[in-house]
């Protein structure tokens, strides 16, 4: 009999949340990770007190009650709700895209939005510029959306499905709650103590790398999970897809609070970040923000993905979604093998979709 009912390659969310319920069943679990942490993209690092989103802001928001009560049993969430603002050339603006143009009430800015939305005479959007102009109309689009999604994704909005930018709201209110998710916060002891429950008494083997030892992890478990990129387990052959990768320029200042808020978005093409983060304001609000001297900031550069960088975001256009079919042709062939997660299933997830998918399988497991 093999050691392990499953090896789960992926310390992130997903691997740990599948860890968890599989554990609980009585399954005999080891997670790996190339990595020399655990907690995957939601690691963050310790920084003058601070918590340092390593790899990029994480904000958990969900309308899945089950899916918010389950995190809630493994860390308190804070009452964090982002608001983030965005910076056009020194014109700063309110997130979500709500009011522009001086307009007072919300039929106002309707009747703009339809009158913009007319004269550029979209009837189908069938892409992302198409479907911005759709719903919120060309000024805020040239001013919010066409330099930022430009920068982020380093191709024109109008090579970019339409779904991507329905993940952000459009209001006619003044909320600039950025979602519209009934639950929203930060674990208040941090995204590793959330991940550090959830492997509680699960054997976790830290700086290994799957590919590089495959033959000898598999012999270990009756199953695999695997959470990495769908490609790499397949060597790329059929070549590589498309990720965008980003490159975070951290920083600690000396200075209470450098920017206000947590998220300030830069869209204007010609700035070559999209974003700042100021960590802090994730886990401290009000006066509170002041009892500590340093701050950390972290500028998001967007940058193609090449080997050897971290893969980010999945490109969902038409080539890309063609070149994963291919794949998962072959990963329905591979014989206990489960691919799952953002990378496996190279799909834009955000946290809570992760945790309900990794709760579901293993139910479809015990
Ligand atoms: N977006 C934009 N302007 C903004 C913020 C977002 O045009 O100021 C668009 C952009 O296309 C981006 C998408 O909305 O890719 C999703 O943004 P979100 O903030 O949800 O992305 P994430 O936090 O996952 O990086």
């Amino acid at each position: 009999m093999k050691q392990y009912d499953y090896l789960i390659v992926g310390a992130g969310l997903y691997g740990a949340v599948f860890a968890h319920e599989a554990k609980k069943v009585g399954k005999r679990c080891l997670v790996i990770d190339k990595r020399a942490h655990i907690a995957g993209n939601i690691y963050t690092e310790e920084v003058e007190g601070i918590n340092v989103h390593r790899y990029g802001a994480h904000i958990f928001h969900t309308n899945n009650k089950a899916v918010w009560q389950y995190v809630n049993q493994f860390a308190e969430f804070n009452r964090y709700t982002n608001s983030p603002v965005a910076n056009y050339h020194g014109e700063i603006y309110n997130l979500p895209f709500n009011m522009m143009w001086g307009v007072v009430t919300p039929a106002e800015a309707k009747a703009k939005i339809e009158q913009q939305r007319a004269e550029a005479g979209i009837t189908e959007p069938k892409n992302l510029e198409e479907q911005a102009i759709s719903l919120v109309g060309t000024d805020i689009y040239e001013k919010l959306i066409k330099g930022y999604t430009g920068k982020q994704w380093g191709r024109p909005c109008t090579e970019l499905p339409a779904f991507i930018i329905k993940r952000l709201p459009v209001r006619f209110t003044y909320d600039n709650n950025y979602f519209n998710d009934a639950h929203q916060g930060i674990p208040a002891v941090g995204y590793n103590a959330l991940i550090d429950a959830l492997l509680e008494g699960t054997k976790v083997r830290l700086d290994t790398d799957f590919l590089l030892h495959r033959e000898a992890l598999t012999a270990e478990a009756a199953h695999i999970v695997y959470t990495g990129p769908i490609d790499a387990y397949f060597n790329y052959c059929y070549g590589a897809l498309e990720y965008r990768s980003v490159r975070f320029e951290h920083e600690t200042l000396q200075e209470s609070n450098h920017q206000g808020c947590a998220v300030v978005n830069y869209t204007a093409h010609d700035v070559p970040f999209t974003r700042i983060i100021e960590h802090k304001h994730f886990e401290t609000f009000g006066s509170a923000v002041n009892d500590n001297p340093f701050t950390v900031i972290s500028r998001e550069y967007s940058t193609e993905w090449k080997p050897g960088m971290e893969p980010y975001y999945p490109v969902n256009d038409e080539r890309n979604s063609a070149l994963l079919a291919r794949y998962q042709q072959l990963a329905q062939q591979e014989k206990n093998v489960i691919f799952g997660g953002r990378l496996a299933e190279y799909r834009y997830y955000d946290m809570a979709p992760v945790i309900r998918r990794a709760m579901d399988l293993a139910a479809r497991q015990a």
